[in-house]
This record gives structure tokens, C-alpha cells and sequence, in this order.
């Protein structure tokens, strides 16, 4: 789970890391009102990288000037990201940018700590052109990331002195945040020299999703749509796609191959929604709730092959929560019978074969849109 910058800068601050003092906005007109010392930087809180090269990171001398850069990053939208929030932070006056990182090498089975004088540029171009310059340092799962280590670090990027020793700091706190917390990815970059001292001017945490539920201080994910969010709070498996036509089905296979099946008679998937095995009536009802809701879809593909899962509770679910918009249903598999006649009785097709049943969504959702263009 990423973390916008704020927050991950509010997890810094907790582990001793040093932050600009800044405020999280959602009006320009708020600025006014902030007790902050100019220059201040504004910076759009969105959860992809690149901020400053896409003008989402400017820098105000005046309040005045400051609020007219919000209203135009506010106003932004990057790499398709709707910029909600900015983060208005005092500016620092920067005098070189290095780069400090823990990243997780699968590959090594450990926790790198990745380091450079080359901050403020992305790390991966760093690693192309001119990899020397990239200092690599795992830490030992049980020993960790020790001072010592961090000095050699430090040494290498160039520090000494004081400035080593703030190095240090940082780098030890750096890695036990990452560790605590259960991180896959803790990064500052830029770590810049401010009047002789470290600063952590930007912050990236990323969570390890499959840890979250040992810290339920997390904040919520900003990653997921309404629905997605939705639908993993009801335990489903949801995925928005950009076609029109919902699908629901059991089992990841079973929904792959019905991507497929739609695709070959020429429609797209609007989203899957993956019921899993043994789905209960209730849980296709929410299912039939969540896929619908999403925007332009036509019509819905419900494809179920009953295994734990019985056709009959599907069936039950259909009818409890019918479709709204045109639906083609296939259900088949442990308690067909049942299923189909309780279909039957509320006056709901279904079929039994899958090509057929993909055939008939893709011809629903093409009606649905000459239908929408004769209007
Ligand atoms: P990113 O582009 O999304 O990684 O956003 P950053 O927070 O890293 O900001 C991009 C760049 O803007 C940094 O590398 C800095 O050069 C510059 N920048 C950000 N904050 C400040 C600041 O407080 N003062 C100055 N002088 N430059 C800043
Ligand atoms: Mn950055």
C-alpha cells in the first residue's frame, strides 16, 4: 500500500526523522490562515512519483503566491492522478541532494539499504548511467541496519563529521521504521544538506500489503477505487477494467478465460468480480450490488461454474438482487437443477454454456450502446 507523502512524513516524525514543518490542504484559500515561514513549497499529494518534473512542486514567496500555485496544482491532474490535496510545507534552501533508501531484494532475500549523491534524480537512472555511484548495504535479518554500517554508508556518500553522525541517525531510524512498520519500500529523495544539517525533503513509505492487518494504525488505502475498497471490505475479489460489460464469476481461472470469452466475440470487461468457491447467496447479491454501480457498464456477464459453490445459493442471490441492466447468465455445476428452476420461477434466463452466455453479453452490450446513440 503506497502512502501519500504527508502521511509517510507524519511516520518520519514519529521515528525521529527530520521534516519540514507543512500543512496538508484541500483549498487554496486556506493558505491564508497557515502560520508557516516564506518561502514555502507546494507539492500535490498524489501516490504517483515524478511530482516535480510534472509542476506539481513549486515554490511561493508570498502567501499570495502560494495560493494562486495551489489553485493551479489543485487544479492538476497527474499521470491521470486528480490532485485532491497539497502538502504546503516552510521551503528548505537546499544545497546538494543525495538519496537514502530500504528497499526489500527478493532477489537477496534481505533489506538493501540503496544510497546516493545523486539525489533528487530518479534512482533508476542513476543505476543506468552511472551505477558506481549507487552504494548498496544489506542489512542482516538479525542483527538489522547498525551504526556501523550506516557510517560506512555515510563515508561513501562523502559525509564526515557531524554531518556523518546525522547521517547515521537517520539511516539507523530510517531502517527501524521500515522494519516496525513492515515496509516493502522507506525512501527520501531528495535527503538534502540544509545550512550544514539533513533534511528529509521528500518522503515514500509503501506498506506491505499482506502485514496491514498487524497495524491497524495504518490509514486506509488511498490506492483503491470506491468499489474496489467496497468489495474487499465484503471480502470479494474486484478489478475495474475500461469496457462495458460486468462480469462476475468463481474462481480467478474461471474469470480469466471468461476475459477472454468476451474479448473473442469482440466485447471488453467493464470489471471481474471473483465470488471465490463456496459463494453464498448473500455474497452474489453484494457481488450483483458492486459491479453494476461502476459507470457505463451496459450489461452483465454472470458465469458460474458450481463446484463448492452451489447453484442454487447463486440462483437464490440473483433473485434476491436482480440485474438491472441486460444481463446473460451461465450457471452450471452442483445443484444445477435447483439453480436453473429458481431462475426460471422469477422469470430469469440462464444458460449452461460459456461461449454462448459470452456470446449473448457482448450482443446485450452492443444493443445497450446503438440504443444510447439512437437517443
Ligand atoms: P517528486 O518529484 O515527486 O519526487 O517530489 P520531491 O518532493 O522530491 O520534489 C521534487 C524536487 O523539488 C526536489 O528534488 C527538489 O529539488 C525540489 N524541492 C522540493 N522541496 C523543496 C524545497 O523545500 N526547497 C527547494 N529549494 N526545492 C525543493
Ligand atoms: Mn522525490
Amino acid at each position: 500500500m503506497k502512502l501519500h507523502e504527508y502521511q509517510a512524513k507524519e511516520y518520519f516524525a514519529r521515528y525521529g526523522l527530520p521534516v519540514q514543518t507543512g500543512v496538508v490542504i484541500d483549498r487554496a484559500e486556506q493558505i491564508a490562515g497557515l502560520a508557516l515561514r516564506y518561502p514555502v513549497v507546494i507539492k500535490a499529494q498524489v501516490l504517483v512519483g515524478g511530482r516535480g518534473k510534472a509542476g506539481g512542486v513549486q515554490l511561493a514567496a508570498t502567501p499570495e503566491d502560494a495560493q494562486e500555485r495551489a489553485r493551479v496544482i489543485l487544479g492538476m491532474d497527474i499521470k491521470g492522478e486528480r490532485v485532491a490535496r497539497v502538502l504546503v510545507a516552510e521551503a528548505a534552501d537546499i544545497e546538494r541532494e543525495y538519496y537514502l533508501a530500504f528497499v526489500t531484494d527478493r532477489a537477496a532475500g534481505r533489506v538493501a539499504a540503496i544510497a546516493s549523491g545523486e539525489g533528487g534524480v530518479e534512482i533508476e537512472a542513476v543505476a543506468r548511467t552511472a551505477p558506481d555511484k549507487l552504494v548498496r548495504a544489506e542489512a542482516d535479518p538479525f542483527l538489522g541496519f547498525p551504526a556501523y554500517q550506516a557510517r560506512v554508508v555515510g563515508r561513501r556518500l562523502g559525509f564526515a563529521g557531524s554531518v556523518l553522525e546525522e547521517f547515521v541517525r537517520i539511516a539507523t531510524a530510517l531502517y527501524r521504521l521500515y522494519w516496525t512498520e513492515d515496509a516493502d519500500l522507506a525512501e527520501i529523495n531528495p535527503l538534502a544538506l540544509v545550512g550544514g544539517r539533513l533534511l528529509c525533503v521528500d518522503a515514500k513509505l509503501v506498506l506491505d500489503d499482506n502485514a496491514l492487518y498487524r497495524h491497524a494504525e495504518a490509514p486506509p488505502s488511498e490506492e483503491l477505487t470506491q468499489l474496489e475498497a467496497a468489495a474487499r471490505r465484503a471480502g470479494l475479489a474486484y478489478v475495474e477494467l475500461d469496457g462495458d460489460i460486468a462480469v462476475i464469476g468463481n474462481g480467478a481461472g474461471l474469470v480469466m478465460s471468461t476475459l477472454d470469452l468476451l474479448a473473442h466475440f469482440g466485447g471488453r470487461a467493464a470489471n471481474f468480480l471473483d465470488v471465490g468457491g463456496g459463494a453464498s447467496a448473500e455474497a452474489m447479491q453484494t457481488a450483483l450490488g458492486i459491479v453494476q454501480q461502476k459507470p457505463g457498464v451496459r450489461a452483465v456477464f454472470i458465469n458460474i461454474f458450481g463446484g463448492i459453490t452451489r447453484c442454487d445459493d447463486v440462483a437464490r442471490g440473483i433473485v434476491e438482487n436482480p440485474p438491472k441492466v441486460p444481463a446473460s447468465i451461465r450457471l452450471t455445476g452442483t445443484n444445477e437443477a435447483q439453480g436453473q428452476q429458481i431462475l426460471k420461477d422469477a422469470g430469469i434466463a440462464a444458460g449452461l454454456d460459456p461461449d454462448e452466455g459470452a456470446r449473448v453479453a457482448v450482443e446485450l452490450a452492443r444493443r445497450g450502446a446503438q440504443a444510447r446513440e439512437a437517443r
